[in-house]
Parts: structure tokens; C-alpha cells; sequence
């Protein structure tokens, strides 16, 4: 079996110098590379390489989008180029057209929006609960209107969306949940897989996600007719048991379908490194919550609240959120950051409201935002984040942490 301690990975040290205007001091401790390569694997590319079987629903694209599904706990799995594509394909599975309105939390990343804007419909968004800092289920319920479809709750970061308040709200006024996980992988809330509890899950294995698989994405769902739907849409419309060029049945008319899918190459990789996966997320939680009791007695800084129904949690990001009542006034992220960083600790602010960020280029009358006080207060002046590659580090590592944010923030407070 593969885990992430057989590897033999290059010694690494936690640098800043991806931070402008940070020193060279760096934390010592070796930290594993990531993603985490396995010689094994290699091996196998050689040989999917030399065998000339590189796409179509082969041997390697099966097996993982049955593992993965099972890993969380879905009937099916069917695996995609991106995890972008896969919120758009699941949202066009449910029927959402031009003019419905779909839920997204105001804090993400654009995908989730995206994903709504390429099927015509109006992305509404809404605020995020200011300790989770994933969609408000409250606020979810002023938002919705005659022409609201759909909820796509987002895992964000280091904690995970209300899934039982949010599905009790879906089921009251009909609504489909399309889960966002692309930093959720392994999690699992009130004992089922994420990505098990809507209607259906939509997982990223970018390169930087917690299973990385370079590019790649999968869609998860209990339902057979969504599975078959989700199958004809990312393969141009061809079913599942019928070879390439070989059509034996069509799919229904109005199913718009395309070419969304993925490599072999890329479904043999994260078909090892799923191996690892339990282990791995274990390994960030415990971290996490290591990093959460020693940060405790600080003042002035709290991480990210744990989903509140998580028995596991994924991490793609360890989020920390500083109290500006305890602060002096006038600190900036920004400030913060260059002082961790000058400790050797590099950090990363939050993506910011999706409408306001660079990237966002959509019309006004094209989306609504509803009153976001705790995304906009949080994202400019409360968060910022550390990468889940450092929650693999030991424990030595971990107290190291605690001790460079204990020791930066003293500077700082009234
Ligand atoms: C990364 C990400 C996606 C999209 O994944 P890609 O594979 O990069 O297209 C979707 N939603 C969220 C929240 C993400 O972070």
C-alpha cells in the first residue's frame, strides 16, 4: 500500500520567499514535497504510456471513480478533465437553465460561480457564517426566491457547509445541492462522505488540492439517472456501455453534451495516491486540531471552526481569523503577513467576495449579491491562510507555528 511515510521525498525546508519583501529565514524542519510522488506509480505511467490506452473510459478511470466514489460513500463516480467543468455538468444534469438562480456563498473560489454563469442562470450570492466561514444557512434562506434551483454549498478551506441545515432547507422549498469539495477530499460529516449528500458532489484534483492529480475532476452521486446523464455529458453524449464510435442510443434531446473528459495518466495517479488519502487527512486534522488547542490561550487569533457535524475534516487551507477587537487598530493583513513571513511562516489571504476579485469579469445584471458583511469584513481585514502541505509536517513543526503566530501577534496588540 502506498503512504505517504514509504515515499522517499526530497528534504525541503518551509521558505517565504514566494512573499515579496520577506527575509531568508526559514523554518528548518524538513517538510514533505507535495503532491507526494511514489516510484510505483511511475512505473505504471511507463508502462499505460507504452500500451497506447490513454483515454475513453479505460482501466485506470474506472477503477478510481469507483474507489473514490466508495471512499466517500457514492454509488458513482464519473471522473472529469477539471473541477470546474464538473459544476457545470452537475448543474446541467439537475435541468438548471437560463434564469433560474442558483445559491454560491460569496466566499469561494470562481468556479463555483462560473459554473452557474455557463448555464445561463444567475448566480445569487450570499454570506458566509463568520466562524465556519462557509455559506450562512440563514442567509441562504432570505435569499431565496421564486426562481431559486439550486444551493452549491462550498467545503471552504478548513471547515465544512451546514449540510444538514442546508439539505433540511432544500428539501423544504425543492431545491437541488450540488456540493462543492474541491477542498474537502476524505471529509466526512455526520458519518457519510462528502460529496455524498447532495444531490451531487463535485471534487478538483488540481494540482494544489489536497488529492492531486495535475488537472482532473469528478462528479459524485447516488442517483443512476444523474449518473448516466453526468456520463453522456462529459463524453459528447455517448452512454456507458457503448465503445467509442459505436453510439448504440442518444442522449435525450436539450442534453447538451461535450468533450470534458480525462487522461488515463491522470486517473492511474490519483488511483495510487487515493491509497493515502485517509491517512493524509487524518494526519491534517490531528494537526489542525494540535495547532487549534495551542493557539487557544493566544489572544487575538482563532482558526477556522471545524464543520460542525465533521467527524473528519479535509484542510485545504488552515485559516486563521484575527479578532480586531483585541488587535490594535490600523494592523493590516498585509502587515501580519510580512511579519510571519519574516518568521519563516508564508501565508495567503483569502480568494475575496468572487465578484470583486480580478478574474471576475460578469455584468451586474448578470448576478446578484446579497448583503455580505461577514465574507467582505473577514476577507480584507480578518483571514489569512496557511497551506494544508504544512499540516503534513510533525508535530515538532506544528508547535513551531504556534509559537511564530504567538510571537508575531504580541507586537500587535492595544
Ligand atoms: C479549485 C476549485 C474549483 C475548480 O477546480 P479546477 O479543477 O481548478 O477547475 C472549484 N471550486 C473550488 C472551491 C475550488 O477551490
Amino acid at each position: 500500500m502506498i503512504t505517504a511515510e514509504k515515499t522517499k521525498v526530497p528534504e525541503r525546508t518551509m521558505t517565504a520567499d514566494s512573499i515579496e519583501g520577506s527575509s531568508e529565514q526559514a523554518f528548518t524542519e524538513a517538510l514533505p514535497a507535495y503532491p507526494p510522488v511514489y516510484e510505483e506509480t511511475a512505473e505504471k505511467l511507463k508502462q499505460l504510456y507504452l500500451s497506447g490506452k490513454w483515454s475513453f473510459n479505460g482501466q485506470y478511470e474506472q477503477e478510481f471513480s469507483r474507489n473514490f466514489a466508495q471512499h466517500h460513500d457514492a454509488a458513482y463516480g464519473i471522473f472529469m478533465v477539471n473541477g470546474t467543468v464538473t459544476l457545470e455538468a452537475a448543474l446541467h444534469a439537475l435541468g438548471i437553465k437560463a434564469g433560474d438562480e442558483v445559491i454560491v456563498p460569496a466566499l469561494t473560489w470562481l468556479a463555483t460561480a462560473m459554473a452557474v454563469i455557463y448555464n445561463g442562470a444567475v448566480p445569487v450570492f450570499v454570506d458566509i457564517e463568520p466562524d465556519t466561514l462557509c455559506l450562512d444557512p440563514k442567509k441562504v434562506k432570505e435569499a431565496i426566491t421564486p426562481e431559486t434551483k439550486a444551493i452549491i454549498p462550498v467545503h471552504l478551506y478548513g471547515s465544512m457547509a451546514d449540510m444538514e441545515k442546508l439539505l433540511e432547507i432544500a428539501k423544504e422549498y425543492n431545491l437541488y445541492v450540488v456540493e462543492d469539495c474541491a477542498h474537502a477530499h476524505g471529509g466526512v460529516w455526520s458519518g457519510r462522505g462528502v460529496g455524498s449528500l447532495g444531490h451531487i458532489g463535485s471534487f478538483s484534483f488540481q494540482q494544489s488540492k489536497t488529492l492531486a492529480g495535475g488537472e482532473g475532476g469528478i462528479c459524485l452521486t447516488n442517483d443512476p439517472e444523474l449518473r448516466e446523464k453526468l456520463f453522456r455529458i462529459k463524453h459528447i453524449g455517448y452512454d456507458l456501455d457503448t465503445k467509442q464510435g459505436q453510439a448504440q442510443s442518444g442522449p435525450e434531446e436539450g442534453l447538451i453534451c461535450h468533450n470534458y473528459r480525462g487522461m488515463e495518466f491522470t486517473a492511474l495517479i490519483l488511483n495510487d495516491a487515493v491509497k493515502a488519502l485517509k491517512e493524509q487527512t487524518e494526519k491534517r486534522d490531528i494537526s489542525a486540531s494540535l495547532l487549534r488547542n495551542l493557539l487557544k490561550d493566544i489572544p487575538g487569533v482563532k482558526i477556522q471552526a471545524r464543520g460542525r457535524l465533521a467527524d473528519l475534516q479535509g484542510y485545504y487551507r488552515l485559516v486563521l481569523l484575527f479578532e480586531p477587537e483585541i488587535l490594535k487598530s490600523g494592523i493590516t493583513l498585509n502587515q501580519i503577513q510580512e511579519e510571519l513571513a519574516a518568521e519563516g511562516l508564508a501565508t495567503s489571504l483569502t480568494y475575496g467576495p468572487v465578484y470583486k476579485h480580478m478574474l471576475w469579469n460578469i455584468p451586474l445584471t448578470k448576478y446578484r449579491i446579497h448583503s455580505n458583511i461577514n465574507t467582505e469584513d473577514i476577507c480584507t481585514s480578518r483571514a489569512v491562510c496557511i497551506s494544508h502541505e504544512l499540516l503534513l509536517g510533525n508535530r515538532a513543526l506544528i508547535i513551531k507555528i504556534a509559537e511564530v503566530i504567538q510571537k508575531t501577534l504580541k507586537n500587535y496588540y492595544k
